[in-house]
C-alpha cells in the first residue's frame, strides 16, 4: 500500500515526475491513471475527456478493461460520469450502484466496484473530461483525497488544453475545447469582423503549477492578497468614486472579497497541497467558475463573476502585468472582455482591431460610443462568451446580426470573408466617388456632412469625403471622462477638431447631456420618470450656467481668428436660444475685456427637435441663424415613438407622409426666410430616405460617415426632379394605397438606383 496518508502533496510530486519526463502523450495519460491510483490506493483510475459532440470518451484506465479505453463512451448527462460533467461537481459515493444516475458499461468490468469518486476536470471554469477512482470497499472518499482528485484534474486539464491529447480519439472527433461555439447577442455597432480573440483581460496562463516551496509560495500569495486589498482601497479612495454610485458599489463588493476568509483559505490550501501559488489561484477560480455556471440566479451570477473578476486581478498581482497582456497582439485583433472602459479600447492600436464583443454593454455605453467613432463591429450582450474563448482562437463577430462564431468551421469562415470582400469591394467604389462633384443626375447640388464626436472620428472626414462636420456632439468627451472635462481640456479638443478639419465646415453642438446621455459622476442629476422628456440639453445648460459658459468660453477660445457655428440641441421655445444668445454675448465680452482673440463671426443655430417649434417656424426661421433638424429626436417626440426602447423603436415608419410633411414645411419655410437649413439623425444616412430629403428640398445632411458613400452613389444616380414630381403630390393627397416608402423603392428599380 502506497503513502495516502501523505496526502495530495505526494501525489502532486509524482505527477509532476511524469510531466517532466519525454513520453507521448497517451503514455503519459496512462502513467498519470496508474499513478493516482496507487497513490489513492484505488482500484480503478480513469480519465474521460469530453468531445466536441458532447461525448465523454474513456481516455485512460487503470484497472478497468483496457480494451474499453477509446472505445466506451457516455453521453454528457448519462451515467454517473456525464452527471459529473454536465454539473461540473465531484460525486462521492460508497455505493454508485444505488445511484439514479448509474449507468453499467459492460465493455469496463466495473461491476465489481462499489465505491466511487468522480471529479470534473476543470480549466477556466470550463469543464473538459471527468477524473475517476473506484474501489472495491465500500468507503467514503475523505475531503482530503477529493481535494487531491481535483488537484490532479487541473494538471490533466492544462494537459487537454495544450492540444496534448488531440487527435488520441479513435472516433477521430475533436475535443470540446475546439469546438465552434455561437452567441447570439445584441448588434451594437455595425461591420463584420474577422480574427482572432484577444481577452480583454486575458487569463494568466498559469505554466508552473507545482511547487517548489510551500512556505515561500504561502507567502508570495499572501503579499499578492495584501496587494490586491491595497488595490482596491486605492480606487475607492480616487475622487471619481468618492460618493454613492454604482462604482463604489462594485469596488465595495470587491473589498469585501478580498477579505473573504474562505476564498483566501481555499487558495492556501491549495498551495499547502503541493500547487504554486497561482495554481493555487486558478484551482479555486476555476471551481468557482464552474459553480456559476449552475446558478440561476443573475444577482448571484453577477457576484460570483465579481469573484472571477477579483481572481484575475489577484493572478496579475502575482505573475505582474507582462503576464496578463497578450504579449503579441494579433494584426486581426477581436478584442473580448466582461465589460470595458472606453479609454481602455483606445489603449489599443486602431490598425489591429477588427471588432469587439462584450458580455456587458448597452448602445449607450461609453466603449461602445467609441468604438462605433471608430468604426469597429461590436455585439455586445454575448453572455458567457469570455468563458469559452482562449487566446488566439479563430473567431467572427458580425455586428449587423449581432452574432459571434468562436472557431468557425470553414464554410462559415468562408462565407463570411466573401461578405468581407464584398464590402471591401462596395467601400472602394464609395471610395471612388469622393472627389466627383455633389450633383444629381438632373443637375442638383446637395451637401453630405459627417457626424463626430471624438478624436478617433476626424480621420473619417478625408476618408468619407464629407464636406464638414455638421454635428459635433460635443457631450462624447464628457461621456468618456471619469471627471468633468476641465475648461482647457474642451478647449484643446476643439481647438484640434478645427484644426483636423483642415478649413472644412464644423458645427458644434453645445452639450446635449441628461436623457439617455448620462454622466456617472454627474452627481445632481435627477431620478427621471419621463428622462427623454426631461432635465436635458439646453434645459440642462441654462439651468446650470457654469457648465454652459465654461463650454462656451472653450468654443469660443478655441476658434479664434476663424468662424464658430454652435448650435443649441433640444430647443422647445424660441426664448431658449435668446438666452443661449446672451450666456454667448456675454462671453464674448468677458473674453474681449481680457484681450482674448475672438471667432470672426458666430453663427447661432437652433436643434429643430422639439414639434412646438414646428408651429413657431417664422420666429425661428428669423432668430436662429441656422437650424439643424435633428430627426432622431423629432421623430422620436412626433410619433411620441422612445428611440431607445426596442418594443416601438421600429413600429412607424420615418418615411411616414405626416413626419414628411412637417419636414417639408420646415424645408419651405427656411427657403421662405433664405435661412440655412441642415438634417442630422439617422435617416441622413440610408439612401431610401436621403432620396426624399432631398426630394423635399432638404439639401444639406450630416450623418454617420459610413453613410455617406451609399447615399452619395444614390443620389447622383437619381434625377431629384423627377422623384419630386412624383412624391409630392402624394403628400398633397396623401397615399391611402401606398406609402412614400414603396413609392420611391419602385422609382428606384425603374431607374437603377442602388438603395
Ligand atoms: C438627433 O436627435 O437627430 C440628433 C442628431 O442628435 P442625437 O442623436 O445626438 O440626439
Ligand atoms: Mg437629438
Amino acid at each position: 500500500m502506497r503513502d495516502v496518508d501523505a496526502g495530495p502533496r505526494v501525489l502532486l510530486k509524482r505527477i509532476r515526475q511524469i510531466m517532466v519526463k519525454p513520453m507521448d502523450p497517451q503514455t503519459r495519460l496512462d502513467r498519470f491513471v496508474e499513478e493516482i491510483a496507487q497513490s489513492m490506493v484505488a482500484e480503478v483510475c480513469s480519465a474521460y475527456v469530453l468531445r466536441a459532440d458532447s461525448i465523454l470518451e474513456l481516455y485512460a484506465t487503470f484497472g478497468l478493461n483496457p480494451d474499453a479505453v477509446h472505445l466506451s463512451q457516455l453521453r454528457l448527462g448519462q451515467g454517473l460520469v456525464g452527471t459529473i460533467a454536465s454539473s461540473s461537481r465531484a460525486l462521492n459515493l460508497s455505493e454508485a450502484q444505488r445511484h439514479p444516475a448509474f449507468q453499467y458499461l459492460p465493455e469496463t468490468g466495473e461491476e465489481l466496484y462499489h465505491s466511487f469518486l468522480g471529479v470534473p476536470i476543470l480549466r477556466a471554469g470550463r469543464t473538459l473530461g471527468v477524473l475517476v477512482i473506484q474501489n472495491e470497499a465500500h468507503r467514503v472518499y475523505s475531503d482530503d483525497e477529493v481535494e487531491a482528485m481535483e488537484t490532479v484534474a487541473m494538471v490533466i486539464g492544462e494537459l487537454i488544453a495544450q492540444g496534448d491529447l488531440k487527435g488520441l480519439s479513435t472516433a477521430g472527433v475533436e475535443l470540446d475545447m475546439e469546438k465552434p461555439v455561437s452567441h447570439h447577442g445584441q448588434s451594437l455597432s455595425d461591420g463584420i469582423g474577422l480574427g482572432h480573440v484577444v481577452l480583454h483581460e486575458p487569463r494568466v496562463v498559469v505554466t508552473n503549477l507545482f511547487n517548489e516551496d510551500t512556505d515561500a509560495e504561502l507567502e508570495r500569495l499572501e503579499k499578492a492578497i495584501r496587494g490586491l486589498r491595497l488595490t482596491i482601497d486605492d480606487m475607492l479612495a480616487r475622487r471619481e468614486v468618492a460618493f454613492e454610485g454604482e462604482h463604489r458599489e462594485i469596488l465595495e463588493t470587491y473589498r469585501m472579497f478580498a477579505h473573504d476568509k474562505g476564498w483566501v483559505r481555499r487558495m492556501e490550501e491549495a498551495v499547502r497541497n503541493g500547487l504554486t501559488a497561482e495554481a493555487g489561484v486558478e484551482k479555486v477560480q476555476s471551481d468557482m467558475r464552474a459553480k456559476m455556471q449552475s446558478i440561476n440566479d443573475p444577482f448571484m451570477r453577477e457576484r460570483l463573476s465579481d469573484f472571477d473578476d477579483l481572481a484575475n486581478r489577484l493572478l496579475r498581482q502575482l505573475v505582474g502585468n507582462a503576464g496578463a497582456k497578450a504579449s503579441n497582439m494579433p494584426q486581426d485583433a477581436i478584442l473580448i472582455a466582461r465589460t470595458m472602459g472606453a479609454a481602455e479600447l483606445l489603449d489599443y492600436p486602431r490598425d489591429t482591431l477588427r471588432g469587439l464583443v462584450l458580455e456587458d454593454g448597452a448602445p449607450t455605453s461609453h466603449v461602445v460610443i467609441v468604438a462605433r467613432a471608430m468604426g469597429i463591429p461590436v455585439v455586445g450582450q454575448a453572455k458567457g462568451v469570455v468563458a469559452v474563448s482562449e487566446n488566439g482562437d479563430a473567431i467572427i463577430v458580425d455586428g449587423l446580426a449581432g452574432d459571434v462564431h468562436l472557431r468557425p468551421q470553414q464554410d462559415v469562415q468562408l462565407a463570411f470573408a466573401e461578405k468581407v470582400r464584398f464590402r471591401a469591394k462596395r467601400q472602394e467604389e464609395y471610395r471612388a466617388l469622393r472627389t466627383q462633384p455633389n450633383i444629381t443626375k438632373d443637375g442638383e447640388e446637395f451637401s453630405l456632412m459627417m457626424n463626430a464626436g471624438l478624436m478617433v472620428d476626424m480621420p473619417q472626414l478625408e476618408e468619407s469625403g464629407a464636406s464638414g462636420i455638421g454635428l459635433f456632439r460635443t457631450e462624447l468627451q464628457f461621456m468618456v471622462a471619469s471627471t468633468f472635462p476641465k475648461a482647457d481640456a474642451q478647449e484643446k479638443l476643439y481647438r484640434a477638431v478645427i484644426s483636423e478639419s483642415g478649413g472644412r465646415p464644423v458645427t458644434f453642438r453645445t452639450l446635449d447631456i441628461g436623457g439617455d446621455k448620462v454622466l456617472p459622476y454627474f452627481r445632481n442629476a435627477p431620478d427621471e420618470e419621463n428622462p427623454a422628456l426631461g432635465w436635458r440639453a439646453i434645459r440642462l445648460a441654462l439651468d446650470r450656467p457654469g457648465l454652459f459658459r465654461t463650454q462656451l468660453r472653450a468654443l469660443l477660445r478655441a476658434s479664434a481668428g476663424s468662424e464658430l457655428r454652435l448650435m443649441v440641441p433640444m430647443v422647445s421655445e424660441i426664448l431658449e436660444l435668446r438666452q443661449s444668445r446672451e450666456l454667448i454675448q456675454n462671453e464674448v465680452r468677458h473674453l474681449s475685456k481680457f484681450g482674448h482673440g475672438l471667432p470672426n463671426k458666430v453663427y447661432l443655430g437652433a436643434m429643430l427637435e422639439v414639434p412646438s417649434l414646428l408651429f413657431d417656424l417664422d420666429n425661428l426661421m428669423k432668430e436662429a441663424d441656422f437650424i439643424s433638424i435633428g430627426s432622431n429626436d423629432l421623430f422620436q417626440f412626433f410619433m411620441a415613438t422612445d428611440r431607445g426602447n426596442s418594443h416601438v423603436a421600429g413600429r412607424f415608419d420615418t418615411l411616414g407622409i405626416p413626419f414628411l410633411r412637417a419636414l417639408k414645411s420646415i424645408a419651405d419655410k427656411a427657403k421662405e426666410h433664405g435661412t440655412s437649413l441642415t438634417l442630422c439623425g439617422e435617416i441622413a444616412s440610408r439612401p431610401i430616405t436621403a432620396l426624399a430629403l432631398l426630394a423635399l428640398g432638404i439639401n444639406k445632411t450630416s450623418m454617420s460617415p459610413a453613410g455617406i458613400g451609399p447615399v452619395k452613389d444614390a443620389l447622383l444616380k437619381t434625377d431629384i426632379g423627377a422623384l419630386r414630381n412624383e412624391l409630392l403630390p402624394c403628400l398633397e393627397n396623401g397615399i391611402p394605397d401606398r406609402c412614400a416608402r414603396t413609392l420611391i423603392e419602385d422609382f428606384a428599380e425603374k431607374h437603377d438606383i442602388p438603395l
